[in-house]
Order: structure tokens, then C-alpha cells, then sequence
């Protein structure tokens, strides 16, 4: 009611714009008249005057995105002008926003307004697809026009060395994928020259399917990491016992008192396990344990749990498929296989025990990203999406992205008929059957949406009873899946596929399908997201097409199942649903739509749950990030370490001097060692003497250590702080990492008292990262002070090795061949990191 008297406020928004695109409108014949070569001329002009700060992008837009509207009509063939809804979805990503735009709307074409507004900043422009198919396709077909403009297009993908990556982020657009972009940032904070970095400053990313990038992948952080130690023998030893436990049946949620009667709980709402009494007995037994409990088998239970998830979780050909000896995940949304992505926590290792293929080494972390926090770092974001609306709140909450929602060009005719609901699922397939049937009869195309690989194949063993030839789109066709999807629109085609986001090709539809009513969209359930639901639903009627679409439900669907509420089964109930028959009724569609938005809410809390941890994380990450470029790119190493020094021999030294009339023996003890580890005084013939040095002379002997290294390393001298300084940061870390890791995963046990766990979290990671950049100063100093510097230094010998392959792999030998010896007498702790910088415990290393 209120909307209808004031107007939302997205028509306020879109009615704002109206003279802009009138402006736009106008300056087209003035910009048909223009010659192909003033085109470019144009824009390097434009170029110019924003570099000088004579104009501002804004005040440039109306000009520019007449002129791309030209560009498109002359670059491509056949030509392509911009449609006045196109230039609105332009304007909305130039500032910042999420463009909703139904598919077939041309949000490919949309982009390239806002993609050349901006890149006559000079700073790039990212422009980010979920796959690399779309990333190449994309640079390709909007490179006409980019060119033809005389802007420069680069395309990141998988398999690019440094060189080519740095080619593609210099130029003036460049298109990849989310994992690429991710990857490369982290990877280059993990560089040790700055001539090494391959990205520019993050300017202005478009995120294409915003939904499916920062929204359902939000969930797995980018991991680069290394091998760590633990055996494969572990987890094959863990896995044999599973097939042992029995699993619980479930329980009355009402009845409190419910003694579960199996070894463990599964909870499907939340896929945990739980161990029962006797299942950590039996466990005990199996394993030949005392207590499962003990804190030396932490390790163990976790593992237990981990196998039992394997198992009990995580189905082959629906969570996963196993191919060439290898567990390869599959999107649980798109039905796309996610090679080289790997479950963290040992759960990866778990499956692979459990499929009896090869147990790959645990990794540990050495950089990770969530791609929130990735995005977040862009000094302009925009995205573009069919279905953002239905998660406006989140993008404005976790990202200050706001949603606006763009009229389609031609009016949506697509008829959307209500839900049919079955009582049971056998009833509901053999309803679809027989819609698909008859469409196929009638010639009509019909695409049918599953929610797994698995139901897909169910109702394509229906059709082949039924004879209908169909084609199945899954994961496991991924290469044929552009053809497929062209074709699905043709007369009679029948398409089954799992999740259709980011399919990227929209279904045209074929000769004589319009009179058939167009494409018809089958969905066989209900998803949890309703996002999801209406991403199926777009992809008929595009662009003013004929189509319609029908949901089928049973009451023992998954979603109906567990979060339909008891009011849905009282409405059913009363409007007696009988045996065969399907019901169509408005209030149960209402109802189910509510249980979807209360899972979804569910999700979303996880979401933020996560993030919020992740924040503190977060904060860290760019301090430790923010003093690694400082370290790389300064022209003052030298004060830098000092720095450090001089704050570490104050600490050391200042504790036993300000004690009133003289520290005892025990401290000054205690110092003089503290001081010879870090700072290797028994070099210097005064240190014989028994006693502390005061500061002054402390100081004057870290000036000598300096010096020492400044004369004897001549040229190098600065680099040769840089590195120890950036290896020990690189090295603390990676240990950082694991230790949050710990913290975090033990946090969530420590519910008791009045304790928030997240606070806890908050504060105890505060408290470990303090310690580490104490520790990396430390280790610097240790480091540099007990160097001996051999002859002569090469020059690349101080080259860290190529990062390049970090990113399933560790180049943990990469300090082998440094050019430095440590003195054997040297008295380092034994545990302590060598300091020659192998990584190893100095006792394995050259204390050995
Ligand atoms: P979306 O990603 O929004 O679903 P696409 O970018 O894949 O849509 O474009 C759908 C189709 O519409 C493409 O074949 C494209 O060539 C066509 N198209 C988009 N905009 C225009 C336009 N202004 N004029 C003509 N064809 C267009």
C-alpha cells in the first residue's frame, strides 16, 4: 500500500537516472557522426583530462557511454546498441551497485559502460566471471569493442606464469575468474621483490553473478598451502573402524530425555556428528585406546569425526566424484566440478581413505583469503546478477552493496504456475514424467532442474522408459555443456540439468517454438534458497519471450521434510491431500516459501558467524600484509631493522637495569643469555666479563653488528636485511595461521561461564599476535647477527625461488643455497629456527 502511494525506493532510484539517460539519448547523433579513428582519439583524450583532474568520471559518463553505445553498433557483428535499460544497469555499476538484470537482459554488454567509464582512470578495471570459459569468451567478444575504442584487454586464467599475469593486469581491463584474482593477490604477498607483483592496486571490480561468487562461495575461503607432516596410515586406520559404528535413529526433538540408541548422531541440519557413549567406547576398543579423550588423542577424535562425516555426509557422485584416482569435488550449486579444491581439516584426506584412492599429505596454511574479505579491498565495487533481491539485505549489510532492480527490456510474458504437490516423491517423478512427455510430444522445449547429479540421473531413467531422448547436464559433461545449452531451446529438446547458475550461455529459443509457448522449466523440488529457485525460473522468457514454469513437490522432499513447519502439514491436512492427487493452492506455496526463507536466514547467520570470526583474522592479515609491502618496497631497510633492534635490546636489557640497587644474579643471568641468543654479544672480547653491559654500550655494540654486515656485504647490504626481515615475517606467519586455527577451533568448546566465545577468540588472537610480530623482530635479529658472510655473493642467489606453483604446492626448499654459513659455537636455542633460514629446527639444521 505504502509503495503504491510513495513509490519503492529502487523507482525513486531509477527515476533519478531518467534525465541522464535522456542526456545520453540526445548526444547519439552527434556521436554517429564521429569517424572509427576518432574513437580512440576520444578516449585517450578523456584519459588525459582525468589524469589531470580536469574532469571526473562522472562528468564524463553521459559523453562516454554515448560513445560505447556507438562503439557497440559499429565493433560488432551483427551490431550491438546498448538499450536504454543496458545504459540504467551501466550507471548503476559505474556507482558502486548491484545491477539486477533477468538473464538474456545482455549484462555482458551492460558491463562494457561502466568498464570503459572507468578505465579512463588508468588504475584497471577487473571484470570477474565464475568460470575461465566465460572469463576468455568475454574478453574476446567485448574485446571488439574495447579495442576498436583503443583500450587494452587482458585475460587471467589458470595455468599463466608471472609474466603473462603482469602483462594482463597492466593493461587497462582485465577479465578473470574470482579464484584467479584471489590467488594471485595472495600469492603476491607471498613475493620477495616488488618487481615480482603481478597485481596493480586493487581500483574497481564487476563481479558477474555476484550471488554465486560472494554469497555461495563465500563459505570457502582461498587456501595456498604447503605439505605438513601427518601420515596417510592415520587416516586409514581411522577409516576402517567406521563401517563399525552404528548411526542413531533419530530421536523426538520434544523429548528431552531421548537416549539415542547408535555410536553417534547425525545432525542433518547442521552435518555434524556427535559421538554416544557407547559410540567413544567402541571407538576406544577398535582403536585400542585408554581414553578417547586424553589430550594427546585430540588428534584422533578429530579424525574420528572427520571419517564418520566421510561416510555418513558426503556421497559419492553427489558431494563428490572420483576420477583418475582422485577425489574432485563437485559445486554443490552449479553441479561443476571444483578440481584442485580441496575440503580443509583433514576431511579431504577422510573421503580419499574412504574411497581407497591415494591419501594425499596435509597441507598447512600458508596464506588464505575469504573472498568477502578479497572484494572487500576494492576501492569500488560493483556486481551484476539475475537474482540478487531476495539477498539485498546481506549485500548491503556485509559488503554496503545495494541492490537495485532493473526493468527488463521487452515485458517478462513468462506464465509461472503454482506449485503441484504430491504426497510422496514416487507420485510427484511420475507427474513430471508425464509433463515432460507431453511437451515433448507437442514439440515444446523443456528444461528440467534438479538439486543433484543423482536426481538427475532418476529422471533420466524415467524418460528412457518413456523413450524420450533428453540430454543430461552435469558435472561429469562439463565439456559439452556450451552445445547442450544452445540447443536447449530448440523444438522438442529435452534438458535436464543440475543448478543452472553461471551457466553463462542464456537458451535462445528455436524456429517455430514461440507458437509451442516457448521454453517450459520444469523444477523437481524446491532448493533452500529461493535464489536458486529463480535463477532455474529465468531462464525462459527472455527478452519478451513466450515460457512458462511449474514447480513439483512432495512432502517427503528433503526441504519439506526438514524445515516445513507443522502449519504446513495442518493446511495439508485439511484440504486433504489424497494418494496420486496434486494440490495447487496459493497458501501452501506461501508456507513453503516461508520455510525457505527461514533456511536461508539460517545460512545467513553461518555466513556472518564466519565472517565476524574471520574479521579478527582479517585485521591481522592486513597488518601483517601492510608491513610485508613495506618491507619489500622501502629504500630504508637499514632503519627499519634498527628499529627493531633497538626495541628488542631496550626490552631485554631495561628489565634487569631498572631494578633498584641491582638486578641478583639469577636475572643477570637470564638476560645475558636472552641477549647472547638474540644478539650474539659473545662476539665482542668485553662480553668475557661477568655482568651486564649498560645501554649505551649495548647500543654501540649493535651498531658494530651492523656495520659488520654493512662491510661486509657491500651492495647487497640492504637486500640482505630485506630478506632475513620478509623470511622471518613468512615464517612466523605460517605458524601464525595454525596457531588461530587452534585457537578457533578450541574456542568453540569453552561455552561455559558467561564467556562469548567470539570475544575470547577476539582477545586471545589479539594477545597471539602481538607475540608474533614480537617474534618476527626477534628471529630477524638472531639471524642477522649471527651471520658470517663468505666472500663474494651472487646476485640471483638472493633470489627467493618463483612462487608460481605455490598454490597446491610449498617451495620449501627454497633457502637452501643461501650464501650463508652460521657459526657452529653459535648458542641458538636447539628448537629454535635455524638461522640460516632452511626452515629446519637449528639442531637438524647447521647445529647438528
Ligand atoms: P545475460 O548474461 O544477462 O543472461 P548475455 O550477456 O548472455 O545475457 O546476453 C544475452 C544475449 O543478448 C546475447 O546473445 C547478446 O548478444 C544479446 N544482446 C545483449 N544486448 C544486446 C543488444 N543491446 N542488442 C542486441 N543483442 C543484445
Amino acid at each position: 500500500m505504502f509503495k503504491k502511494i510513495f513509490g519503492s525506493k529502487n523507482d525513486r532510484y531509477l527515476k533519478k537516472l531518467t534525465p541522464i539517460i535522456a542526456r545520453i539519448n540526445a548526444l547519439e547523433p552527434e556521436m554517429e557522426a564521429l569517424a572509427d579513428i576518432d574513437f580512440p582519439a576520444k578516449v585517450a583524450a578523456w584519459k588525459g583530462q582525468v589524469a589531470a583532474g580536469e574532469k571526473t568520471l562522472d562528468d564524463l559518463l553521459p559523453e562516454c557511454f554515448a560513445l560505447v553505445r556507438e562503439a557497440g553498433r559499429r565493433a560488432f557483428d551483427p551490431p550491438m546498441r546498448h538499450f536504454d535499460v543496458q545504459l540504467i544497469g551501466g550507471i548503476v555499476l559505474h556507482q558502486g551497485k548491484i545491477a539486477e538484470m533477468k538473464t538474456g537482459e545482455g549484462k555482458t554488454l551492460v558491463a562494457t559502460l561502466a568498464v570503459v567509464l572507468n578505465a579512463l582512470s588508468g588504475k584497471g578495471v577487473h571484470v570477474v566471471t565464475v568460470n575461465d570459459y566465460l572469463a576468455r569468451r568475454d574478453a574476446e567478444w567485448m574485446g571488439q569493442l574495447y579495442n576498436f575504442l583503443g583500450l587494452t584487454v587482458g585475460v587471467i586464467v589458470h595455468g599463466l606464469n608471472d609474466q603473462e599475469r603482469q602483462e594482463a593486469y597492466r593493461a587497462d581491463i582485465t577479465y578473470g575468474t574470482n579464484n584467479e584474482f584471489g590467488f594471485d593477490y595472495l600469492r603476491d604477498n607471498m613475493k620477495f621483490y616488488k618487481e615480482q607483483l603481478v597485481q596493480r592496486p586493487l581500483n574497481f571490480a564487476i563481479v558477474d553473478e555476484v550471488d554465486s561468487i560472494l554469497i555461495d562461495e563465500a563459505r570457502t575461503p582461498l587456501i595456498i598451502s604447503g605439505p605438513g607432516e601427518k601420515s596417510s596410515g592415520l587416516y586409514r586406520r581411522v577409516d576402517a573402524i567406521v563401517p563399525k559404528l552404528v548411526k542413531s535413529s533419530p530421536t523426538d526433538p520434544e523429548d528431552k530425555d531421548a537416549v539415542p540408541d547408535g555410536d553417534f548422531v547425525l545432525d542433518e541440519k547442521t552435518k555434524s556428528i556427535t559421538l554416544t557413549d557407547a559410540g567413544v567406547e567402541k571407538v576406544e576398543g577398535l582403536l585400542g585406546l585408554d581414553n578417547l579423550f586424553d589430550p594427546q588423542n585430540i588428534a584422533l577424535q578429530h579424525h574420528v569425526l572427520q571419517a564418520v562425516k566421510a561416510h555418513h555426509c558426503f556421497q559419492r557422485d553427489v558431494e563428490y566424484i572420483v576420477k583418475d584416482d582422485q577425489v574432485v569435488l563437485v559445486d554443490e550449486f552449479t553441479g561443476r566440478l571444483m578440481p584442485g579444491r580441496r575440503l580443509s581439516d583433514g576431511l579431504h584426506q577422510a573421503i580419499e581413505a574412504k574411497e581407497n584412492v591415494k591419501v594425499e599429505a596435509e597441507n598447512q596454511t600458508l596464506a588464505s583469503i575469504t573472498f568477502q574479505n578479497y572484494f572487500r579491498m576494492y576501492e569500488k565495487l560493483a556486481g551484476m546478477t539475475g537474482t540478487a533481491d531476495t539477498e539485498a539485505v546481506e549485500f548491503q549489510q556485509i559488503y554496503g552493496l545495494e541492490v537495485i532492480v532493473i526493468p527488463t527490456n521487452m515485458p517478462m510474458v513468462r506464465e509461472d504456475n503454482p506449485d503441484s504437490i504430491y504426497k510422496t516423491q514416487e507420485e510427484k517423478y511420475k507427474a513430471i514424467a508425464e509433463d515432460i512427455e507431453d511437451c515433448h510430444r507437442r514439440g515444446q522445449p523443456v528444461l528440467v532442474g534438479t538439486v543433484s547429479i543423482e536426481k538427475s540421473e532418476l529422471i533420466s531413467n524415467l524418460l528412457k522408459k518413456l523413450k524420450v531422448p533428453h540430454n543430461v547436464l552435469n558435472a561429469k559433461q562439463h565439456e559439452r555443456e556450451a552445445e547442450i545449452v544452445l540447443e536447449a531451446g530448440h523444438k522438442g529438446k529435452v534438458t535436464i540439468a543440475t543448478n543452472m547458475a553461471g551457466r553463462g550461455t542464456d537458451i535462445k529459443l528455436g524456429e517455430g517454438v514461440c507458437e509451442l509457448g516457448g521454453l517450459h522449466i520444469i523444477g523437481t523440488e524446491r532448493h533452500e534458497s529461493r535464489r536458486i529457485d529463480n535463477q532455474l525460473r529465468g531462464r525462459a522468457g527472455r527478452q519478451g519471450d513466450p515460457g512458462s514454469s511449474r514447480f513439483y513437490l512432495a512432502l517427503d522432499d528433503d526441504l519439506m521434510r526438514l524445515f516445513g513447519s507443522d502449519r504446513l502439514k495442518g493446511i495439508m491436512e485439511k484440504l486433504g491431500l489424497e494418494d496420486g492427487m496434486a494440490i495447487e493452492n496459493k497458501m501452501v506455496s506461501n508456507a513453503i516459501e516461508k520455510s525457505q526463507t527461514r533456511v536461508e536466514g539460517h545460512h545467513y547467520e553461518i555466513r556472518k558467524q564466519l565472517l565476524e570470526y574471520d574479521d579478527v583474522m582479517n585485521q591481522q592479515r592486513e597488518a601483517i600484509y601492510g608491513l610485508r609491502r613495506e618491507l619489500m618496497e622501502t629504500k630504508e631497510v637499514e632503519s627499519i631493522a634498527r628499529e627493531y633492534a633497538d626495541d628488542l635490546l631496550e626490552d631485554i636489557l631495561e628489565a634487569a637495569l631498572d631494578v633498584k640497587g641491582g638486578a641478583d644474579k639469577e636475572t643477570v643471568e637470564s638476560v645475558r643469555a636472552r641477549l647472547e641468543e638474540v644478539f650474539n654479544f659473545e662476539r665482542f672480547p668485553e662480553w668475557a666479563k661477568s655482568g651486564l653491559p649498560d645501554m649505551d654500550q649495548a647500543h654501540k655494540w649493535v651498531d658494530d653488528i651492523f656495520a659488520y654486515l654493512r662491510a661486509s656485504t657491500g651492495e647487497h647490504y640492504q637486500e640482505i636485511l630485506r630478506y632475513f626481515l620478509l623470511d622471518s615475517l613468512d615464517r612466523n606467519w605460517k605458524e601464525h595461521l595454525l596457531n588461530m586455527d587452534h585457537l578457533r577451533d578450541g574456542i568453540g568448546l569453552r561455552g561455559y561461564g558467561q564467556k562469548d566465545p567470539k570475544q575470547e577468540y577476539k582477545r586471545e588472537g589479539f594477545e597471539l599476535f602481538s607475540e608474533l610480530v614480537y617474534t618476527i623482530k626477534e628471529n630477524a635479529l638472531r639471524a642477522f647477527s649471527h651471520l658470517r658472510i663468505q666472500a663474494e655473493v651472487k646476485d640471483d642467489e638472493f633470489k627467493h625461488e618463483d612462487t608460481d606453483d605455490l598454490q597446491y604446492t610449498d617451495s620449501g626448499s627454497a633457502q637452501d643455497k643461501k650464501p650463508v654459513t652460521v657459526r657452529k659455537d653459535a648458542k641458538i636455542p636447539r628448537n629454535a629456527p635455524c638461522p640460516c633460514g632452511s626452515g629446519k629446527k637449528y639442531k637438524k639444521c647447521c647445529g647438528a
